[in-house]
């Protein structure tokens, strides 16, 4: 059983590293930033209220994503342990993983740190296109569409209204605030993994393995 945490700055990578990492151990990637993206678009309540923030570049309150989190986690397929990603992103909703975690006898193995300094952060995000119809991501200058302004069968690229250069400044802005006191937390108990997050993917997949022991 094990599980894990991501944290780092947006756009370090932890999504697709959380993915590399959830195939090999085989257990469910829970993405708040994913399910409220979900939540925005099918409409709902819990959707709308979000889009305010997030499109703003500003965390969603604590409250909302840490309802979302406990009732994904008590799913079956999170019993066998998954990996967090995106959550916790407050010291609050740390401590409340933290009880949530405890009364169902379960505690974090590892936390990783996945390291990318701001200037390279904001040439990744404000680069970023996703297709219209594919749903596929593209990066101008590292991964670019087969045209360059045309994804797959000519579709249409769009530019997430949080990946702007003005709201990734803010949701740096944000991380440093209320996101970066989570690593001396995370230190002091022992669980922090530092990975550095330059540098090519298959790299990078390949340090955090070895940072928490996984081969
Ligand atoms: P992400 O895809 O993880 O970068 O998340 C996109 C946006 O969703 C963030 O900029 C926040 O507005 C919101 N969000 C995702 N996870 C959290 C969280 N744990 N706490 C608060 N807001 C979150």
């Amino acid at each position: 059983m094990k599980q894990l945490i991501f944290i780092g700055p947006p756009g370090a990578g932890k999504g697709t590293q959380a993915q590399r990492l959830c195939s090999k151990l085989s257990v469910p990637q829970v993405s708040t930033g994913d399910m409220l993206r979900a939540a925005r678009k099918a409409g709902t309540e819990l959707g709308r209220k979000a889009d305010e923030f997030m499109s703003a570049g500003l965390l969603v309150p604590d409250e909302v994503v840490i309802g979302l989190v406990r009732e994904r986690i008590a799913q079956p397929d999170a019993a066998a342990g998954f990996v967090l990603d995106g959550f916790p992103r407050t010291v609050a909703q740390a401590e409340s993983l933290e009880s949530t975690l405890a009364s169902a006898s379960k505690q974090i193995d590892d936390v990783v740190l996945l390291e990318v300094p701001d200037e390279l952060i904001v040439e990744r995000i404000t680069g970023r296109r996703v297709g219209e119809t594919s749903g596929r991501i593209f990066h101008l200058k590292y991964d670019p569409p087969p045209s360059p302004d045309r994804g797959e069968a000519g579709e249409r690229l769009l530019q997430r209204a949080d990946d702007r250069e003005d709201v990734v400044r803010k949701r740096l802005a944000e991380y440093a605030a209320l996101t970066a006191p989570l690593v001396a937390w995370y230190a002091n108990k022992g669980l922090l993994r530092r990975v550095d997050g330059v540098g090519a993917l298959d790299d990078v997949t390949a340090s955090l393995f070895r940072a928490i022991g996984v081969n």
